[in-house]
């Protein structure tokens, strides 16, 4: 968030009635007591009896087999509101970065490598977004996960150059998926 937009937050809480801001504090003080990241994909979930899972996690109609690799939470559910992605995901949590100091052991490919094994993956879908980053990290899990045997597969463009996939509207979103091809 900008200073701009913090500042029209405080005083449009200045203003409002005064439940809100004192209901919003109390929200806030329990907000990691009720919410972390889920502990197989690192999607936002509920925490319940002391474990973190997610609803897709937990959707047993989902496809275990079809794993979807993003970057971060943001992506996840700019590809879930397409609507078209039947399978589960992994988030990275960053990506490949060079120019900030973010090499391959960085990454948390064990983990991800543990979780192919786990779950039985047949297809990893790499959504990094199209940016220098991206595709470097693209590149670095088609390496690492070539080996296994397992299909690769990258969104196709639509998902502008540079772009964030958060911003991309769904219809562009799912035909970036439904276009994937072998990386
Ligand atoms: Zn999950």
């Amino acid at each position: 968030m900008g200073e701009k937009t913090a500042q029209r937050y405080v005083l449009w809480l200045l203003t409002a009635e005064d439940e809100l801001p004192r209901d919003l504090g109390a929200e806030l003080s329990t907000l990691r007591d009720e919410l972390g990241p889920c502990e197989r994909c690192g999607n936002v979930a509920e925490i319940r009896d002391g474990r973190a899972l997610c609803d897709v996690c937990l959707d047993g109609k989902r496809d275990a087999r079809l794993l979807c690799v993003i970057a971060r939470v943001h992506d996840l559910m700019a590809i879930e509101r397409a609507g078209t992605m039947r399978g589960r995901y992994f988030v990275l949590g960053k990506l490949l970065s060079p120019l900030e100091g973010i090499g391959p052991e960085d990454l948390p490919i064990a983990r991800l490598m543990e979780r192919i094994r786990t779950d039985g993956v047949t297809e990893v879908i790499v959504a990094t977004p199209p940016s220098v980053d991206g595709e470097a990290t693209a590149l670095l899990l088609k390496r690492e996960l070539g080996p296994l045997g397992l299909t690769v597969t990258r969104i196709a463009s639509g998902v502008p150059h540079g772009g964030d996939l958060e911003f991309a509207d769904p219809i562009t979103m799912g035909r970036a998926l439904a276009g994937r091809q072998r990386l």
